[in-house]
């Protein structure tokens, strides 16, 4: 079972707070590298097992870099994201390349890059001839369709947007064979934020039996089996974290009664978690700015959703720790409000804290992933500065916080000033 803790003491982040104002986001260095060690452990019986870390999660180049030193590649789905991950020194097979609705400079860049492309719909195939000619390796996404159940976040599989059905599967790689590629992967990812480890060992062993049939039918051969990210992670203390050992070995039956068992073997396992890898060494630091007291008790912070809009987004539960009052007993019933002129921007709804303060500070947790990256300028609210917190107990700033000059980057005022209106 989780409890929440903070890795840093009121002085140490007070003393930070004096440097860089909040509200900020900070990542733990450490607890982060941990994490992905722990990661690659669990699947050492794999050899080529390569996690992908999905670069949307928390978009940041700092953050890539100890990724890739730790050995972690970049499952990239935007230009952006694939300039992220070159500046990163992440090249070649070391990108995964998962788009959906793809413009064609995208793929352009990504057969660049070298990337490995994994293909959306049957429809690229020729657009992605067309446009950059077929590369000599390629992944195809599955959607399974009602055979798998999926969640709030994802939805269920047949009515989401991502995939080839079962049939356009086998069409499409018998297309892609002959037109004379040899390499291929197979990919899906149905769930997000997925807390039961079982999920994971069934979606692996699908697409096992899928690389069993494929192989079977169409003579060709599978690299490597993508199973996704979105291994979820405890947002509420008292949550079961996911044990990796059970996933782990779960696939690796699997693994052994389909993959071994036909002779298809070596194939190496990817995934491409994002959540996982950041979301919970990250933390959203915010003052009290007003108490409120109308028909509820509002605390209303000087963050607001468009630091972390998944509250807002989803309802999704964050934790929230008030410095100095950790210990102190929870009494008075909160919700806890950020400035946007919409009455959804609360962090937390009803949530029993301790009785508060103006000026407390407050860390709201788990917002490494999809956090500081679905940020946004609604209501002119300016994107927040983004810090790490090093092994050795430094703080580095890595992303300096927004100014008004940022906000108006793209507006000329000199033609607005002789604009006639
Ligand atoms: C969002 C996404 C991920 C990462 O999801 P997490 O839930 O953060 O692990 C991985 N792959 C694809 C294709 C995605 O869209």
């Amino acid at each position: 079972m989780t409890k929440k803790s903070v890795p840093f003491s009121q002085e140490k982040l007070n003393a930070v707070i004096k440097d860089y104002p909040t509200p900020f986001h900070i990542y733990d260095e450490k607890k982060m590298r941990e994490n992905a060690r722990a990661l690659i452990r669990a699947f050492s019986w794999n050899e080529g097992f390569r996690e992908y870390f999905a670069v949307k999660a928390a978009p940041n180049p700092f953050l890539m870099k100890i990724l890739a030193a730790e050995g972690f590649g970049a499952d990239c789905s935007s230009l952006p994201e694939l300039i992220i991950a070159e500046k990163c020194g992440v090249t070649g097979e070391d990108i995964m390349f998962t788009s959906n609705d793809t413009p064609a400079e995208e793929f352009i860049e990504a057969e660049r890059l070298g990337a490995i492309i994994n293909l959306d719909d049957i429809s690229h195939i020729p657009f992605l001839e067309h446009c950059a000619g077929l590369p000599d390796i390629i992944c195809c996404r599955y959607n399974p369709g009602p055979l798998k159940k999926g969640n709030l976040i994802i939805g269920h599989p047949e009515e989401a947007k991502y995939g080839f059905t079962r049939e356009q599967l086998f069409e499409g790689y018998k297309i892609l064979r002959d037109k004379g590629i040899r390499r291929f992967g197979i990919h899906t990812m149905v769930a997000s934020n997925e807390l039961d480890p079982l999920y994971f060992v069934e979606t692996a062993g699908i697409l096992f039996t899928l690389i069993a049939e494929l192989s079977g039918e169409l003579g060709i051969r599978f690299e490597f089996a993508n199973i996704g990210g979105g291994l979820g992670i405890p947002y509420r203390p008292g949550q079961k974290p996911l044990d990796l050992e059970i996933i782990s070995n779960g696939i690796r039956e699997r693994y052994n009664a389909v993959i071994e068992k036909n002779g298809l073997s070596p194939l190496k396992l990817f995934m491409e978690c994002g959540r996982y890898i950041t979301g919970p060494y990250g933390y959203l630091i915010s003052r009290v700015l007003h108490l409120k007291n109308t028909y509820k008790h509002f605390a209303g912070l000087d963050a607001c959703m468009a630091n972390l809009m998944r509250p807002a987004l989803y309802g999704a539960y964050h934790h929230i720790t008030v410095m100095g009052k950790e210990n102190a007993p929870a009494t008075t019933l909160y919700d806890v409000t950020g400035s946007l002129c919409e009455n959804n921007d609360k962090f937390a709804i009803d949530r029993k804290l301790p009785e508060l303060a103006e000026g407390d500070i407050v860390v709201i947790h788990d917002a490494g992933a999809h956090g500081h990256a679905m940020g946004f300028n609604y209501n002119g609210k300016l994107r927040s500065a983004e810090l790490l917190l090093r092994e050795n107990g430094d703080v580095e700033q890595i992303r300096r916080a927004e100014t008004a000059d940022d906000y108006f980057a793209t507006l000329d005022w000199g033609k607005m000033a002789n604009f006639k209106a």
